[in-house]
């Protein structure tokens, strides 16, 4: 992949003596140059930069001072910075180290010195880079829902505790809808597991572009969902499972679902109750109810 490198020194003379040194790597696609730290800032905020190479002093802002803003700002956090110091100033080292540069390299440098230099700060950003993105798949794969891209359990149980901690801090309400498929069975047998399949991904998606973005869906077993409503109260939660129950029950499946007739039972409950399984245990009660009652329904018990 081509990278793209920063230079900042406020002489133009070793500005170009690195850039020319650096061209011989063919490392580079894209060269930026700025004559001090704020400028370099100004660049690095509008361009993507995969190695700073900065003088350490410099009119206006210094190599130390652009160390101090990139550490401030998430998205430049992780760039690494080779500072350029004076020879033989130990102390001075090591405080540009203290501050966050990745390395340094003394003047006048040894072309291959920086260029080694260099090389290596590219692949420790590409390890770390590598290593930001398997953690983000990791943490999207432990709280989605493989089959849906909803929710799982976990991460319900989780955004369930953390609303129920927030809406006790704050005094407002919080409800949640608990719901089940209705002869989901009867689903699979006729249209296969991969029609069964399908079935839960619509009604899936259905239950997710209902929900206001604070709102959370989930699959919390085979054919059976949950929606964490923060600042809601129970007959505003019963009116949007009733509204849920209908689009359920006019909903057109794609192939192979098509002219299936679904429907799902519901279970509402809402807060003040004195703990989020409490919270569950009404819902869940409800919803029997609901099944009992003939399904296709919505269910709620006296809070
Ligand atoms: P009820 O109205 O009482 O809820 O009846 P039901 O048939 O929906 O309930 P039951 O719990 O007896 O059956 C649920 C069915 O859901 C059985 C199971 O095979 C099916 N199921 C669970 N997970 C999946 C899945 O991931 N894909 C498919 N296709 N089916 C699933
Ligand atoms: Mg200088
Ligand atoms: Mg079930
Ligand atoms: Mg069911």
């Amino acid at each position: 992949m081509p990278h793209a490198i920063l230079i900042i020194d406020d002489s133009t003379t070793a500005r170009e003596l690195i850039r020319d040194t650096v061209e011989e790597t063919g490392l580079f696609a894209t060269y930026h140059e700025a004559a001090n730290g704020s400028e370099g800032i100004d660049i690095l905020c509008r361009h993507a930069v995969d190695v700073v190479l900065c003088d350490l002093e410099m009119p206006g802002m210094g190599g130390l001072a652009l160390l101090a803003q990139m550490s401030a700002v998430e998205a430049l956090r992780e760039i690494p910075v080779i500072l350029l110091t004076g020879n033989g100033n130990q102390t001075e080292k090591i405080r540009c180290l203290g501050q966050g540069a990745s390395d340094y390299v003394t003047k006048p440098f040894h072309p291959g010195e920086l260029m080694a230099r260099i090389r290596v700060q590219l692949k420790i950003k590409a390890l770390q880079d590598s290593l930001r993105e398997s953690n983000r798949q990791l943490e999207k794969l432990s709280t989605t829902d493989p089959l849906t891209g909803l929710a799982n359990r976990r991460h319900f149980m989780d955004r369930l505790h953390t609303a129920f901690l927030q809406s006790q801090r704050t005094g407002m309400t919080l409800a949640l809808i608990m719901l089940d498929l209705d002869h989901f069975k009867a689903v699979n047998d006729s249209r296969g597991h991969l029609g069964g399949d399908q079935v839960l991904r619509e009604v899936a998606d259905l239950l997710d572009c209902q929900m206001r973005p604070y709102d959370l869906a989930a699959r919390i077993g085979g054919e059976e969902f949950a929606i964490i409503l923060p600042e809601i109260d129970r007959p505003v939660a019963l009116g949007v499972a009733e509204r849920l129950r209908e689009l359920t029950e006019s909903h057109l499946f794609l192939p192979p679902a098509n002219g299936l007739k679904l429907t799902a039972s519901f279970g509402v409950s809402a807060t003040p109750v004195d703990s989020v399984e409490s919270l569950i245990r009404s819902a869940d009660a409800a919803l029997y109810r609901a099944k009992h009652q003939g399904r296709n329904r919505v269910e709620s018990l006296p809070g």
